[in-house]
């Protein structure tokens, strides 16, 4: 198997071709390296190959824009808290309090 940028042949399974995908991009296709009727090269487009790998449990290209997103969500209430923490630290530190960080 390989994976190829134009296709000699539509998607087996959805019979898509090198027309752009409904968001204008190319799609990429997989060349399974074998031959279907007669001496048709079987060829699969990368949505199907997504389609199939969900299947097994692969992560979806939806999933992980999602998992995107809720880590940067993630990130900036990191952020946030650190920014607090570290006023808190300041504002102790005018009290004479000393924070030690903490043993993992
Ligand atoms: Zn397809």
């Amino acid at each position: 198997m390989h994976l190829i940028e134009v296709t000699p042949a539509p998607c087996l399974i959805c019979g898509a071709g090198n027309t752009p995908d409904r968001q204008g991009s190319n799609r990429e296709f997989i060349d399974l390296e074998r031959d279907t009727n007669w001496n048709d090269p079987a060829i699969i487009c990368e949505d199907c190959a997504l389609n199939i790998g969900g299947l097994v449990g692969m992560i979806s290209p939806d999933e992980i824009r999602r998992l995107k997103r809720e880590l940067q969500e993630i990130k900036r209430q990191v952020h946030v808290k650190q920014a607090n923490l570290d006023e808190v630290k300041r504002r102790a530190r005018r009290l004479g309090i000393e924070f030690t960080e903490a043993v993992a």
